[in-house]
């Protein structure tokens, strides 16, 4: 076995690490996987050409060494399940239950899971994918984390947001900061992005306040008790391809209506 050693993304320990699964392996991530890195992802020329991506083969699933033994075991205990049943349920329908070649979404109707687990789910996984001495800056976040009954978490600071996705793939960006210029002025939009099929999540920080179209804002789930269960009624939106153009696109969008609105009034 490799020995590895480095920053838990975390706890913040400098300690042996072990493997993260993310997704979890029983989420759809026990093959083989090939992982395109954030930086090839922002290879627009690349794409815009259509050259197959560089990527990186691992052996054991889509993942890397980034939790320290303890957080790896202890958030796996704590929301991993949760998250897999979440995910396996919107696999399933998306597979059998719908006709994914016509359908725009689905809704989903529950109070069966724990959507506070869940989230927690996603934001290790979001620590886990983006750069070590990024994870360090985000210390709101890793304490949300690390203490499983919390529910302090800043809702102004962060927006996470969801969708769903028809084809295959596993990939994630890190921290991009997203230089966006009109007009002589400069917005830095920072984000983070995981296609985690079938699901996909935004990390936005500093959010404006519209939601990214073509998503749903689920950082509500955060208000939740460890062991609450919460009847949840919402709709995800299934995006056809993921690329990040389609989230370029759709920041410029939006900072061209804020500027209208701002004009209209
Ligand atoms: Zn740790």
């Amino acid at each position: 076995m490799k020995k590895v050693e480095g920053i838990c993304h975390l706890c913040g320990k400098y300690t042996e690490l072990t493997f993260e699964h993310v997704p979890p392996k029983s989420a759809n991530n026990k093959e083989r996987a090939k992982l395109i890195t954030g930086r090839e992802i922002f290879n627009t020329k690349k794409l815009q050409a259509g050259i197959t991506l560089r990527y990186i083969n691992q052996q054991q699933g889509a993942g890397n060494y980034t939790l320290c033994k303890e957080c790896n075991n202890n958030t796996g205990d704590w929301y991993a399940k949760e998250y897999i049943k979440f995910a396996n349920e919107i696999g399933y329908i998306l597979t059998n239950e719908i006709n994914i070649k016509t359908a725009k979404g689905i809704g989903l109707d529950s109070n069966k899971l724990y959507f506070q687990r869940i989230i927690k789910q996603i934001l290790c996984m979001f620590l886990s994918t983006i750069q070590p001495e990024y994870a360090m800056e985000f210390k709101d976040i890793r304490e949300y984390v690390l203490n499983k009954i919390s529910t302090e978490f800043n809702s102004e600071k962060y927006r996470v947001s969801m969708y769903l996705l028809k084809n295959y793939e596993i990939s994630h960006s890190g921290i991009l900061g997203l230089l966006l210029k009109e007009n002589g002025k400069t917005t830095i939009r920072k984000v983070a992005i995981m296609n985690l099929y079938p699901i996909g999540f935004i990390l936005e920080i500093d959010p404006p306040k519209k939601n990214i179209d073509d998503t749903t804002d689920i950082t509500k789930f955060t208000t939740l008790e460890y062991d609450e269960l919460q009847n949840v009624v919402m709709t995800f939106t299934i995006t056809e391809k993921y690329s990040l153009h389609n989230f370029t696109d759709r920041f410029i969008k939006e900072n061209s209506d804020n500027r209208s609105d701002n004009n209209g009034k």
